[in-house]
This record gives C-alpha cells, structure tokens and sequence, in this order.
C-alpha cells in the first residue's frame, strides 16, 4: 500500500487503512474532524486519567467527589413504574462493594459493563438503603478481565479522547498507538528553529507523542502550551499582514448623518430607547461618518434591545443612497426581523425585501431588486450570501447572533460590495483575547441596560420527582391562554438519544397530561420547512406547547410563550440556559422557567443551576460560564470560526497568545512578504493553513 503514496505524505493516509479502524470507524472518526493519520495524531486527549491515585472505598465518605479503579462485580438493569429502566452496576475494590446507578442510559452501556471488567468511575459517593452508591459516574472502562498485558495496561496516565457513538476509549488509545508505530517518523516540524530555541519549545514529533503517552500531567501540559502556542502564531501572523496589508483608513464609506429617517424612526417608536441604546447608537453612527471602515460588534444580553438599533444604522446607510443587509442564523428570525421592520418603517419610502433560502415562486424578481438598488433593506439568512444573490452599493452589512455564522460565512457577506461597513450583533460577550484572535481588531459596543418594566423571569430549580407539580403549574398557564416550552437536552452527544427523550416526552404530554391541548415536537433533524411551519404555528397561537430538542435556542420572540421547562437542565451550559430562558419574558407578563433537575448533580452543575436561579444578568453568566468551561464550549468551535484553536485555551492561555502575538507582529513588520530565508518554513506552513482565510479577510 505504501508504495503507491510519494514520500513524506504517508502521514496524510486516510485513517480507514490505519490498523484496528476500516471503513465504518473510520466514518465515526470522521465526526470527530479524524480523516487521516495525522489529523488522529493531532486529537488532543480531553483529559486524562491518573493510576498513581487510588483510594480504596473503605477510606472514602458519603458526599465525597471521588475517582477510583475497580472490578466490576455484578449488572442489573430492571424497568420501573413509569416504564423507564435503571440501569445498576455494581463494583468492588476487593474489599467493598459500591453500586453504580443510571436513571437513563443508552443501550449500549449494557454491552459496555460485564462482570469481570476494570473501570474507573468518578462521581460524588452518596449511600442508599446502606449501601454505597455513585449516580451517573463518570467511567472509563479500563480493561477486561482476560485481556493481555498490553501498552496502556502498565500505564500511569492514560489519555482520554473526545468521543462519539461507537468509539470507545479502549479503541481509541489502540489505534493511536498504531499511528504512532508505524507513522512517528514522519511527523514534520511546523514552527521555525528560532522559535522553539526561543522558548524551549519540544520539536513537534516528541510533543506530540508526550500528548498522548505522558507519565505525567506536567509533561502533557507541556505539550499542550506548544500547540497552543504554534495555533495563536499562525493566527496572529494573519491579522499582522492584514495590519501591514489592509489599512482600513480612508477605505470606508463617508456617512452623512442628516437625520431625516432617523428622526421618522424615532418619532414611530411605542417606547423611549433605552440610554444604553442611544450611546451605542451614537458610537455606531461616529464609525459610519468617518473614512475608516467600520468593524463594531454590539453586545447586549438577549431582549436588550439590538434590532432596533441596528435599524437605526441601517437608515443611516439607505439616506446616504446606499443598501443595508442584514443575515440572521434562521428564517425564523429573519422572518422576525421583516415583519418588524416593515411595521416600523410603514408610512416611509423605504423598500424593505426578505430574501429567503430554497427556490420559490418570485426569489428572482427578489434578486433583481436587491441587484438593482430598489431593495434598500434586505434581510435574510444564509441566502443572502448565495454566489447569485448580487447588491447595489451595499454600504452597511449586519449579522445578527454573530457566534452562529463561520468566519467564512460573515466574510462572505461583507466581500459582496467593497468596505461595507460591519456591524455584528451577540448576546454573548467575547473576552478581549477572543475577539482579537477571531476577528482581528474589533470596536465593541454594549447595550448594558434592559428596557424598563421587565419583569424578570422567576427561576426555579425543580427536581424531577417533583415534575408533576411543575406540570400543573404549566397547566395554570395554559388555562390563562398562555403558551409553553419544554426543552430535552443532547444525550451523550447523540442527537438520536435527544429525540428518543424528548419523543418520549412528548407522546407524555400529549397523551396523558395535555390532552386538550395541541402539543407539538420539533427536533433538530427536521427540515428547515418543516420547522419553520411547526414555529409558525407556535406564533400564531395555534399550537400551546412545543416540545422540543435544542432548536429553539436563538432569537425566537413569541411574547405569549410565559414558561419555559428545561429538562435535565443540569447537562445545559450556562449560556444555553440562558438564551432558552431568554425564549420567555418577551411580553408584559409574569414568565417562569423551570429548570428540572435529576440526581445527582456534579457540585459544577449544582453551581450553574444556582446562578441561574440567582442571576437573570446575562453578562454575569456568561462571564461565570466562561470561567467554568472555557470559551470553546461556550461559543461553539465550528459557529464561532475556532476550529483551529482545538488546544489554546483563550481564557487561560492570554500569557502565550501574548507572546505568539509579539512574536508574529515582530516577523511580519520586519518582512511582511514572508520572503527572508529563515521564515521559509514559516511562509510554507502559514499559507497551508491561513491562505483561504487570508483572502477573506482581505476585504
Ligand atoms: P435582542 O437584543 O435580544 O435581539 P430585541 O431587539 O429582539 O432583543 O428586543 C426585544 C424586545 O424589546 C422587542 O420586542 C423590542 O421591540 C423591545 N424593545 C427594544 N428596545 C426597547 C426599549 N427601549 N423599550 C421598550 N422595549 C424595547
Ligand atoms: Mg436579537
């Protein structure tokens, strides 16, 4: 097989031929970004686990966060009441016994647990009928019974790999192993030697290797600060030649603010802005009249207010002859936004158009108008970014929920007419480090001040033995003609395991509970038509409760929905949370969100669900989210354009971005062009990786 390959690209093999993987894993590593060896080598462990610690159970207490090895002694899954089944497991250390309990797991977990097979577990130690128990641990199956001696089995630290359904962690350290066996030696440097003198740096091949095969955490981490380094230097090497080679002085449209539609939009709103929106809307309309090119990101938690003035903005453009676009993440929202804006700007001489996704009787008429300039607002979804979809001097482009578009999709937008000025909107603050890696240098605004008169939506935390009385208390709603959201989360990363959930409870409701009622599902693998007339529905009333995986997260404004009901509420992130809790108290109604609970609770989870309960702040939790997962987990690695910093933490790592970020400016300025000798190297590994980019940003 080799020898049809040319040298040096032996590493690029797909990983199917790799030993122990074939075609159907491969299609599993696949989901996990894994398509050839290399990019196996490169699949940093989550965590890993240490064997140097190990306490025995007679030493442990009731209550205590606890990891630890042990046998598997006996299984047992029996069904219950309400037709479910628990799933007990148990396990000794050769001296005590301690029952491992799951209240819903996936099938598989039966073929997984055998009498006989070493785990590791980690979980909080709880008794029941004096017995030890542990509820939904953490676990690791470590080795079985009658399995040779191998690599892993003599290790102290065995790494452990982000999965998905049909990997497990025994296979995965298997065939990283192989990798390894056979392909180290071709495992080529991609920082310069100046570099990795610099800061002690190990070459690539050995860091590598210390990330999968350390003894010791130290080791890893070691490894680890190099890659995160090698991704904030190409990164910053980036936005360095976009410094040296995109001076956005004097590229910008000159606005001219005679507030003629301005003053009409003012004088059409049912409520005073905000002082919060009025200071941002000054800072926005300053960067609209000067020669630079505008590139502002507008905060402000969800229901604070950004829509309106984003129209303000875009106003500003249409009076000086020129189009405004704006692209939101669904056609929902951007339905949203149309039917509001026409409202608003209804007794003005101002063409607002909705160009949405799929073929439909009149898209191109549509298109014409938007190519023509007699579409002067134009607002849709991915649409709008279509290779056909043609502008007119589009001189203001906006994206609303910015975190749910890719680098390349927002860059798409913006390179349809030349410097429009940007304006993205979020709900979710970016740390500093994040926003000048992901965007370069980028102005921020935030509306840190809600409309008055809110009522703040009361939270509670509810265990789920208590569901039924949060079900009357829904029920209580409905009777006053209000509406209802219940949200099942992700399932060990499965969408399918989601659905069986949220199904389940659906079929509950509808059947047993609500049965007067019209309930609905929607999913996540639904058509986009399909959920969007399920949403449609759900606005106009027609439908009371919308059952429903996490599809529902962003935007969605229906001011009669007043509760909202979060299943397993403690395997949600803050920030979801949040923008689920955000979907109520849109109206002048009292609204109220349930967060049900099912034992046991991780002390982390106990804290989020504390803060939500405490906070209706959205800048407070996002900040505490940020802290408690870090920002990969909170902005998402594909929507937010992060795919490449799979090892830099950027909140933790600000000490390396720093130095990777003087160290890039420094070469850049000194030789822009990559050219000198000494940065061969580097211009070749830089343009692999950052050429596409590059272009885009060059706007
Ligand atoms: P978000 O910032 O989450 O996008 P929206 O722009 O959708 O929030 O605004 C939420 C709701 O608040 C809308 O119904 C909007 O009309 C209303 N709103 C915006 N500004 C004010 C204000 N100053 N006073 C009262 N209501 C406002
Ligand atoms: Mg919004």
């Amino acid at each position: 097989m080799e020898k049809h390959r040319q040298p040096g690209q032996a590493i690029q093999t797909p990983v199917m031929y790799l030993k122990g993987v074939g075609e159907h894993r491969a299609r599993l590593l696949a989901k996990l970004g894994v398509h050839n060896v290399l990019d196996l080598m490169e699949l940093f462990p989550r965590t890993y686990l240490s064997r140097l610690v190990n306490p025995t159970l007679s030493e442990l207490q009731v209550g205590d966060l606890v990891s630890l090895t042990a046998e598997i002694s006996w299984v047992d899954a029996k069904p219950t009441a309400r037709g479910k089944k628990i799933l007990n497991v148990g396990v000794n250390d050769g001296m005590i016994g301690l029952t491992c309990v799951w209240f819903s797991y996936p099938p598989a977990y039966l073929k997984l647990f055998k009498p006989g097979t070493t785990i590791w577990i980690s979980g909080t130690l709880s008794a029941y009928n004096n017995q030890l128990q542990m509820n939904h641990p953490d676990f690791e199956i470590l080795y079985q019974d009658h399995e040779e001696e191998g690599f892993w089995k003599t290790r102290q630290l065995l790494p452990v790999y982000p999965l998905t359904e049909g990997l497990s962690q025994n296979l995965m350290r298997k065939i990283v192993l192989n990798a390894f066996s056979t392909y180290a030696d071709q495992i080529s440097e991609n920082l310069p030697d100046f570099i990795l003198q610099k800061h002690q740096f190990p070459p690539r091949r050995d860091a590598l290797q210390m990330m999968h095969f350390a003894q010791k955490t130290e080791a890893a981490d070691k490894a680890r600060i190099r890659f995160a380094y090698e991704e904030f230097f190409y990164s910053q090497i980036m936005w360095a030649r976009h410094r040296v080679f995109h001076d956005k002085k004097e590229q910008g449209i000159t606005f001219e603010n005679h507030p003629r539609l301005t003053t009409a939009l003012k004088n059409k709103l049912t409520f005073e802005l905000t002082s919060a929106q009025k200071r941002v809307i000054r800072e926005i309309f300053a960067d609209m009249c000067s020669d630079t090119q505008m590139s502002r990101l507008v905060q402000g938690d969800v229901g604070s207010g950004k829509t309106i003035v984003t129209l303000f903005a875009m106003l500003l453009a249409v009076e000086n002859g020129y189009q405004a676009a704006l692209m939101a993440p669904t056609e929902i929202l951007a339905e949203q936004h149309y039917q509001n804006f026409t409202k608003l700007l209804e007794s003005l001489p101002i063409r607002v158009v909705l160009l949405k996704g799929g073929n439909y009787k009149g898209k191109a008429e549509l298109k014409n108008q938007i190519a023509s300039g007699e579409a002067q607002i134009v607002l849709g979804t991915h649409a709008l970014i279509q290779k056909d979809v043609m502008f007119h001097r589009l001189g203001l482009v906006v994206v609303d929920e910015q975190h749910r578009f890719g680098v390349e999709q927002r860059a798409r937008l913006a390179s349809k007419d030349s410097h429009p000025d940007l304006l993205y909107l979020s709900a979710t603050p970016i740390p500093r480090s994040l926003a000048m890696t992901v965007y370069g240098d980028l102005q921020v605004s935030q509306i840190d001040e809600m409309p008055p008169n809110r009522k703040s939506v009361l939270s509670y935390v509810r265990s789920d033995r208590k569901f039924d009385t949060v079900l009357s208390d829904v029920q209580k709603e409905l009777q006053k003609d209000r509406q209802a959201y219940f949200v099942c989360p992700l399932v060990e990363e499965s969408e399918k395991l989601a659905l069986l959930d949220a199904q389940r409870l659906f079929d509950y409701l509808k059947n047993k509970i609500f049965t007067s009622y019209t309930v609905e599902l929607i999913h996540g693998r639904m058509a986009n038509k399909d959920k969007d007339e399920i949403m449609r529905r759900f606005k106009a009333g027609e439908i009371q409760i919308l059952v429903s995986t996490t599809v529902i997260e962003v935007g969605v404004d229906v001011p009669n929905a007043t509760v909202m009901v979060i299943e397993h509420a403690e395997r949600f992130g803050l920030a979801q949370l949040h923008q689920l809790r955000g979907r109520v108290g849109r109206g002048a109604d009292q609204a109220y969100c349930y967060l049900i609970s099912h034992h046991p609770l991780s002390s982390m989870a106990r804290e989020r669900l504390s803060i939500m309960s405490r906070s209706t702040d959205g800048f407070v939790i996002a900040e505490k989210d940020l802290e408690l997962r870090g920002p990969g987990e909170v902005f998402g690695y594909e929507q937010s354009g992060l795919p490449e910093f799979r090892f830099a933490n950027l909140v933790q790592d600000q000490a390396i971005l720093t130095l990777a970020r003087e160290d890039a400016f420094g070469i850049v300025l000194q030789d822009p062009q990559l050219m000198q000798d000494e940065h061969k190297l580097l211009r070749n590994i830089y343009l692999s990786k950052y050429h596409k980019r590059e272009a885009l940003i060059l706007y």
